[in-house]
């Protein structure tokens, strides 16, 4: 095993099976995860559904079953890609490699010069964000595709009520 601390971030909206399998895996290979959860800012939305204090409830107990150390830490977005690197840093612990297969995250590490490394896509078809949200509007199944922590959440809050009655028109 490697030692070092990793970063690795998404938007968690909500958090998958996907995540947590990467999230596994990098516990593996390093001894410490920093967790961004990126766009903080944004909830109530259609593609960004969840407040960030409601994705860490989702991931808090997910990630008591990984036996690694982890920081999650809201990131909001700053509309600057050239210094959001910077950003990043001036909010998290220090760490010394970045997991992502997101093309701008993986450029933007890159020019700031840190390594980064790219983590096995797990079924993606069916764990994804966009693909759950969808089967959540449409009334299809997707408890299956999130941890338990994940589903208690949306339930507790309303999390499908609340994505129906955002996608609606305006009525009279
Ligand atoms: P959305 O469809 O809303 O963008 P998402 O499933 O892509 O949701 P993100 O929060 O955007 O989730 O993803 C964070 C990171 O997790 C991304 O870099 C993405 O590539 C990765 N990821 C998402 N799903 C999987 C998966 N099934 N296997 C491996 N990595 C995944
Ligand atoms: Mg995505």
């Amino acid at each position: 095993m490697d030692s070092g601390r990793a970063f690795y971030i998404g938007r968690f909206q909500p958090y998958h099976l996907g995540h947590q399998f990467v999230l596994e895996n990098i516990a593996r290979e390093v001894d410490e995860i920093i967790i961004g959860i990126g766009s903080a800012q944004a909830s109530h939305e259609q593609s960004n559904l969840f407040t960030a204090g409601e994705r860490v409830l989702m991931m808090t107990k997910a990630l008591e079953e990984l036996s690694i150390k982890h920081y999650i830490i809201p990131i909001e977005d700053i509309q600057r890609n050239s210094v959001w690197v910077s950003h990043v840093i001036s909010l998290t612990p220090p760490f010394n490699v970045v997991y992502s297969n997101n093309p701008l995250v993986i450029c933007l590490f890159n020019e700031a010069g840190f390594e980064v490394r790219q983590s096995p896509l797990f079924l993606r078809e069916q764990y994804s964000g966009t693909q759950i949200r969808h089967r959540m509007r449409t009334g299809k199944e997707w408890k299956s595709l999130v941890p338990q922590s994940t589903f208690d959440v949306i339930k507790e809050i309303g999390g499908v009520e609340r994505l129906k009655m955002i996608s609606n028109k305006d009525s009279v």
